[in-house]
């Protein structure tokens, strides 16, 4: 298989960056003179990122990084790729990497779950007394998730301690085994179970990213795509079998394809198939298709009557519109 001419890296890390906000000015410089687009998080806590660029742009950018002993030991994952996946290059300032919005953060340095290689996680998910726990939210799992993890029923990280202490008896007494894309909301996530008196947490070290990319376990027992967070939205994981597991939101039908309503204001994501995204108007319900700022009307020059005829079709009556 010839290598393609782009990759994507997605990397983190837990090391204190004094003067944060000077550091992401200058790191945006840096990434904006190699040619590189994506989008790069900066705290005093450490470093978060994704970026796309030729195999030149980002065997540059490793390079650099790994020479400043701050990133010495930084892990990236590597994705090759067609083209860019991004449009822009951000690098943000954010007082934390990952939105937990706890009152009292929690340091991974200090204390965190522990790490599973891909090969000991495939394991462990078997013992007795294992739960395995979906740390990412409902949309991401929803595309795909490894085989009989539990969905937390959340739509932003930053609700995921509330819904763990609404949903203890699932938890209490158990070892519990968390995983996220690339392993960044783990590290603080596992950490807080442990705070929260849960003692047996363990975490899939590296995410799912690095367990699709390991030789032995090639993905195996995970179910459907990986969302991520760029212009791919879903990429592959199970490289020995591929069981779709995401559901048209209007059909039902196995379905892996990710839109947003057309209601700005909404916005909520839609797995849906070409067919159903303009029969529906790209919209998740009524009050979204009629709202007078849906974009799917104009973008595709729809008339009063197309309107009309389309919610007629899916027997809503324009009537309902106020
Ligand atoms: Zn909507």
């Amino acid at each position: 298989m010839s290598q393609k001419p782009y990759r994507v890296l997605l990397y983190y890390h837990y090391v204190t960056i004094e003067n944060p906000e000077e550091f992401a000015k200058e790191h945006l410089q840096f990434c904006k003179d190699l040619g590189l687009l994506g989008r790069i998080l900066v705290a005093s806590e450490g470093i978060n990122g994704t970026v796309s660029g030729t195999i030149e742009q980002t065997d540059q950018y490793m390079e650099t990084m790994k020479n400043d002993p701050r990133f010495a030991d930084m892990v990236f994952k590597i994705d090759e790729a067609e083209g860019h996946a991004f449009k822009k290059m951000k690098v943000r300032h954010r007082p934390e990497l990952v939105t937990l919005r706890l009152e009292d953060d929690i340091n991974p340095l200090e204390l965190t779950g522990n790490y599973l290689s891909p090969k000991e996680f495939r394991e462990k998910i078997h013992e007795e007394n294992t739960v395995l726990l979906d740390a990412r939210n409902d949309y991401e799992y929803d595309l795909g998730h490894f085989r009989g993890a539990i969905r937390p029923d959340i739509e932003n990280f930053r609700d995921l301690p509330d819904w763990v202490r609404e949903n203890k008896d699932m938890l209490e007494g158990k070892q519990i085994i968390t995983y996220c894309t690339g392993g960044i909301r783990c590290e603080k996530f596992s950490g807080w179970l442990k705070r929260e008196g849960f003692e047996d947490v363990s975490q899939l070290h590296g995410g799912i990213v690095t367990y699709g990319h390991d030789p032995e376990v090639q993905g195996e027992l995970w179910d459907g795509q990986l969302y991520v967070f760029d212009e791919r939205i879903a990429v592959p994981v199970n490289r020995k079998e591929h069981v779709v597991v995401g559901r048209d939101y209007y059909t039902g039908e196995p379905c892996e394809r990710y839109v947003n309503c057309a209601n700005p204001a909404c916005n909520k994501k839609i797995l849906c198939s070409e067919e159903n995204e303009h029969k529906y108007m790209r919209s998740c319900s009524h009050e979204c298709r009629v709202n007078p700022n849906n974009r799917y009307i104009p973008e595709h020059g729809l008339t009063e009557e197309e309107v009309a005829e389309r919610l007629k079709a899916i027997g809503e009556d324009t009537l309902q519109v106020q």
